[in-house]
């Protein structure tokens, strides 16, 4: 663990870096040559910039740490899913979990250390949310599964979705930081379009975002559209709820003519009847939507929460189906490991 008083250089953008090489009587160039070897070539240590002289390695030693994040242990899938528990620079951990199918990679990156929501069928509202993770950490997350992908499965990453541990609307300056370096010709060249942001859905961050016409996808963990039972499940509802939130939404798809997509999982017992996939149907209807139905990982024996029946699951398929709105039935990957969503805890 790193103990300085020493900032961190990749806090600085790139004029930043730029007018500090300007201030030490050197060639504003040398920054862009920095820049390049923080971003793009992701390198952890000042004297891996080998077009740098030795004497202003020193110097830039002399000023700032480079903070990076260290995977500390990888446990991979029978599966394929590689879960990573990752070591920030003050010693925390979060995981970031890579999920290969037959035709794509996505890296599944978190955004908190914990959460400061409190969802109760997820693993990672048991952690409070210690803090926010910077834009580089989220950043490396995405470079060291690229990486990953390339050693075992001979190909880049090729999509990356914020639905790890955290609430990456609750930390919105540094996601939106890291996804404009993530897409930057600079940084990792992704298209914005292969990036999902997944929301437990906080309307005031939706409406920024739309503003600010962002170009990469969102994705609203909704898992009921019946104001009581996402309260009971989604606490936070209480305080923005349902109405708030499909307004914001709507707002989302006017400003931005992007499809919304819900993820929604369906458990025995909560919202396993006729009247809720009903309900799903009223509330997708406002603008265009697609609907993932997840399989549930239950946490700690899942007493409280258990996955519904094939039955159930078929039921919202058909009504979902009828209402001509489109949804998938995603299975569950990293079971065996606890990388599945709402298993991230930080218990490796
Ligand atoms: S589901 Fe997402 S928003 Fe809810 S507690 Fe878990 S990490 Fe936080």
């Amino acid at each position: 663990m790193e103990t300085t008083d020493k900032k961190d250089i990749r806090a600085l953008n790139r004029n930043e870096l730029r007018e500090f090489f300007l201030a030490q009587g050197q060639d504003a160039f040398r920054g862009n040559q920095v820049y390049e070897w923080l971003w793009k070539r992701s390198a952890h240590n000042f004297d891996e910039m080998t077009n740098i002289s030795k004497e202003t390695r020193t110097m830039l030693a002399a000023h700032f740490v480079i903070n990076h994040i260290e995977v500390d242990q990888m446990q991979r899938s029978a599966d394929g899913t590689i879960k990573n528990a990752v070591r920030l620079h003050d010693g925390l951990v979060v995981e970031s979990v890579l999920i290969p199918t037959e035709k794509r990679t996505t890296a599944c990156v978190s955004s908190q250390v914990g959460c400061s929501l409190d969802c109760k069928f997820c693993a990672t509202a048991r952690l409070k949310r210690m803090r926010n993770l910077h834009p580089g950490e989220i950043y490396d997350q995405v470079v060291a599964i690229d990486r990953q992908s390339r050693l075992y499965y001979n190909r880049p990453l090729s999509n990356i979705v914020f639905m790890g541990m955290g609430e990456p609307l609750m930390n919105y300056n540094n996601v939106l930081t890291a996804i404009e370096k993530i897409c930057a010709p600079e940084g990792l060249g992704m298209s914005p379009r292969r990036i999902t942001v997944s929301t437990s859905g906080v309307p005031k961050m939706i409406r920024k975002m739309a503003d600010e016409m962002v170009k990469f996808k969102l994705a609203v963990s909704l898992h009921s559209a019946v104001e009581k039972t996402r309260t009971s499940i989604m606490p936070f509802n209480a305080s923005f709820g349902l109405q708030e939130l499909r307004d914001a939404l709507l707002y989302w798809y006017q400003k931005t003519g992007s499809r919304i997509t819900y993820e929604y999982v369906v458990w025995e017992g909560i919202n396993d009847k006729p009247e809720d996939a009903a309900a799903l149907v009223a509330f997708c209807r406002f603008a265009p939507s697609k609907v993932n139905l997840i399989e549930y990982n239950p946490i700690d024996g899942g007493e409280a929460f258990r996955q519904a029946s094939d039955q159930a699951i078929g039921m919202y398929v058909e009504t979902l189906e009828k209402s001509g709105i489109t949804v998938t039935v995603r299975r569950s990957r990293g079971k065996d490991i606890d990388a599945a969503c709402g298993q991230l805890a930080n218990k490796s």
